[in-house]
């Protein structure tokens, strides 16, 4: 039995994920590696391409351990020699990516509500937003590349698009490219494997508008990061528009210098977390798109529990739009709490770290997490600092030591001092009660 593991450790590990991945993923990257020989020591594996390689290794190196002999330097036994080029044309599989269009009549690949008249603005995207109408209006011209920031589910992708389709319908001629990080990446891999990678490279280079959404999936990934680099320069020099998005500012990526500094060269802008007017607004935007009839304090009570993240405010819309259907009966502050509540118990329930309670507290206290972890003795900080103190030694279950030095290496008797403090307040203020709740669902979600 164990031979035989060992012996088709290879052919089990493919079997065992074919059924638990897409299957483009399985065809673009798992199919196209072939056994070269297996032994009880060694598995070789042959790879189109380096790419092919990073890829596994990347993603299944744990799971492989279950399947693949172990080295005694506890490294898998696992050997890849590249496919010389005339025996991987013949065996590769036809690539399943369609061609790459080389014409104008391509298809744009843009989410089509994602558009300005959609995007409801205020104080916390107002400065991206406009950033953004400049560079659709202008392409070029103005911020080059134009780099948005900011956490998930804040907008970022929704802006990135709206340029996209403000452009296309202002210059037909132009030829704009909206990709996922994640797809780039699959291009290359694909055309290398096609032996089409001229064909991209010229593709990707005689763009006029390059608009790549979530760059932070380019760190670690070497080769593909400086392919990217190269093509970022190109069209940089020739004054042809590029936009990214990213969870993080450029300088805090793990990408090289020379990527981090070709992002700094335009225009970092960051996207907030709306505040609770633009919440109430965003609110009454979607359900009028669903025909809801929402009524105004229950507008508010959602905008008022789920703060930093529009997404899940459109979870919430969804929701009350399916219970408003069914149940045909008015929605009413009472059901929008009940059903808040089963979004809250139906998310997957996740590990909770003093870094989500950090940022949850510093968004309703609208003050900075590096004040929550500083010395600041103002008032309205150590107030926060405390709930943020309570709340992790409630909601985490770790030695109260190594909570609090997450605090900026703060000690465990400060922890204490936090938490009898606001245990105390809790007792006779019950609108701290209803904060802390708020601020704890937000945690969970
Ligand atoms: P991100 O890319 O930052 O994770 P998305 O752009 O995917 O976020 O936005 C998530 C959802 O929230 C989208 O459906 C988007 O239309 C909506 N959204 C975000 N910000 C706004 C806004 N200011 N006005 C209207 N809808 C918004
Ligand atoms: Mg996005």
């Amino acid at each position: 039995m164990l031979e035989c593991i060992v012996k088709n450790g290879w052919l089990q590990f493919l079997e065992f994920i074919q059924s638990r991945c897409t299957k483009a993923e399985f065809e673009n990257w798992l199919a196209p590696i072939q056994l070269r020989s297996s032994t009880p020591e060694e598995i070789v594996l042959e790879v189109p391409n380096i790419f092919v390689q990073e890829y596994l290794l990347d993603n299944y190196k744990d799971l492989l351990q279950e399947f693949v002999p172990i080295r005694a330097n506890k490294e898998l036994a696992l050997t890849f020699v590249i496919a010389p080029p005339k025996k991987s044309s013949a065996a590769a599989p036809k690539p399943i990516a369609e061609p790459i269009p080389e014409s104008s009549g391509y298809d744009l690949k843009l989410n089509p509500t994602y558009r300005f008249e959609n995007f409801i603005e205020g104080p916390s995207n107002q400065f991206v937003k406009s950033a953004a109408l400049g560079v659709a209006a202008r392409p070029g011209k103005t911020y080059n590349p134009l780099f948005i920031h900011g956490g998930v589910g804040l907008g970022k992708t929704h802006l990135l698009h709206a340029i996209g389709h403000s452009i296309h319908e202002e210059q037909k001629k132009l030829k704009i490219q909206a990709i996922t990080t994640e797809a780039f990446i699959n291009d290359i891999v694909d055309s290398l494997r096609a032996k089409s990678i001229d064909r991209m490279k010229r593709f990707y280079r005689t763009l006029d508008v390059l608009l790549v959404d979530d760059i932070q999936f380019l760190q670690n990934r070497l080769n593909f990061e400086e392919e990217f680099c190269n093509t970022f320069e190109i069209l940089i020099n020739q004054n042809k528009q590029i936009v990214i998005t990213s969870d993080k500012p450029p300088s805090q990526l793990k990408l090289s210098e020379r990527m981090v500094a070709r992002m700094e060269w335009g225009l970092v802008a960051h996207m907030g977390i709306p505040d609770l007017e633009t919440r109430v607004a965003i609110i009454n935007q979607k359900a009028e798109r669903k025909n809801l009839n929402l009524p105004s304090d229950v507008a508010f009570f959602i905008a008022e529990h789920i703060y930093h993240n529009v997404r899940q405010l459109e979870g919430a819309i969804n929701r009350l739009c399916a219970h408003a259907r069914y149940q045909g009966t008015n929605l009413t502050v009472e059901t929008a709490e009940r059903i808040l509540n089963e979004l809250v118990q139906s998310a997957p329930q996740k590990k909770i770290s003093v870094d989500s309670i950090l940022q949850s507290v510093a968004a309703a206290f609208e003050i900075r997490i590096h004040d929550l972890k500083g010395e600041s003795r103002q008032k309205e900080i150590a107030f926060a600092r405390q709930i943020a103190m309570y709340l992790a030694k409630e909601m985490i279950e770790d030695s109260l030591t190594k909570i609090a030095s997450s605090f900026g290496g703060k000690t465990h008797s400060t922890l204490l001092h936090a938490w009898n403090k606001i245990n105390k307040q809790l007792k006779e203020n019950e609108d701290l009660v209803k904060q802390i709740q708020m601020i704890r669902r937000n945690i969970e979600q």
